[in-house]
């Protein structure tokens, strides 16, 4: 009798220990549902101009998720051209932005009040993009979705004001981590832009990603379908991988397998197909001198493109502290 009560209570006491544990298991699984980035596939939502893809109207007072301003959003009336051979197609959006190729100081202010801002993609953020190129960047997510691939916008249109914050940012983790000034400067310079030297400054360039892959910290982003997608079909939408893989010393900026720059399907194809770097682009093409100083640009931002551009030395760059707030590791 006495074996078999302790049998029992044996039996009892490896129920309850499952039973914690199973407990404990679930704890743990519902966690994690909750612990996903706010990038999830059910959250994200496509904005769409109008059904036509043309997108009209205008929205007043709109505040702009990076730079936490209150600006006009008059959006202007485009429409997408695919598979256009013409050299004129959206030739305007053919000028170069680097390191050597500043924006006019007061772009912000072009793009915003006479250009046009268009928003194109919204989760927890709103993001906006040039109205000439918004619909384009539209139709492509649409047709991603439609072809299974989740694409998620990362960053589109950012200030000037705001690059700078960027670069401050960047400048201070570095010297957090111990390294001298000139040294974090450097270094920051090769992942951020100088305002008005980023081309998202210019509301043509869109990090895009994918919900289960957001990180900028390496470049495993190259791995999933969704890139996979940008490889093969962001030409026919008038986008261009803007910083391959090995190609540092002619862009400056490190490969950057999210970002994507709007230069009209024409451009964009030739390039995809070249496998030039939009740098080597303008070389070819006697567009750009041997210092990479675009000598041409086309379309009607040629004069102004190459007024002189907001460059900063670097003793002018304000460090700010960095408050920690989350914000994604700044890069181009
Ligand atoms: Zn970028």
């Amino acid at each position: 009798m006495r074996r078999r009560k302790q049998k029992s209570i044996a039996i009892k006491t490896v129920t309850y220990v499952v039973l914690i544990l199973l407990l404990f298991l679930l704890i743990v699984f519902i966690v994690s549902r909750f612990d996903k980035p706010p990038a999830s596939e059910g959250q994200t939502t496509l904005i769409t101009p109008t059904h036509s893809l043309v997108s009209r109207g205008s929205t007043e007072g709109t505040t702009l998720a990076d730079g936490s301003e209150d600006v006009l959003i008059i959006t202007t009336t485009a429409e997408v051209t695919e598979g256009t051979d013409e050299l004129a197609d959206n030739e305007w959006a053919l000028f170069l932005v680097n390191n050597q190729n500043g924006l006019p100081a007061d772009y912000d202010s072009t793009i915003e009040d006479d250009i046009g801002l268009t928003l194109v993609f919204s989760d927890y953020r709103d993001y906006y993009f040039d109205s000439r190129a918004a619909p384009y960047l539209t139709k492509m997510l649409e047709d991603s979705s439609e072809d299974g691939v989740n694409l998620y916008i990362v960053s589109t249109y950012r200030t000037q004001k705001y690059q700078q914050t960027n670069l401050d940012n960047s400048v201070t983790e570095r010297m957090n981590l111990g390294m001298d000034y000139d040294t974090a400067y450097a270094d920051a310079l090769e992942s951020v832009a100088l305002p008005g030297h980023s081309e998202h400054n210019a509301g043509l360039a869109a990090d895009i990603m994918t919900p289960s892959y957001t990180s900028m910290a390496d470049d495993g982003f190259k791995n999933t379908d969704e890139y996979k997608w940008l490889s093969e079909n962001a030409r026919k939408y008038g986008f261009i991988l803007r910083y391959p893989e090995g190609k540092q010393d002619v862009t400056g900026i490190i490969y950057e397998p999210w970002h994507y720059r709007f230069v009209g399907v024409y451009h964009a194809t030739k390039i995809a197909e070249s496998g030039l770097t939009l740098e080597e682009y303008f070389e070819e093409n006697g567009w750009a001198d041997d210092d990479g100083k675009a000598t041409k640009h086309l379309g009607p931002l040629e004069e102004t493109v190459n007024s002189p551009a907001a460059t900063l030395p670097p003793d002018m760059i304000t460090v700010t502290v960095n408050t920690g707030s989350g914000e994604a590791i700044p890069v181009e």
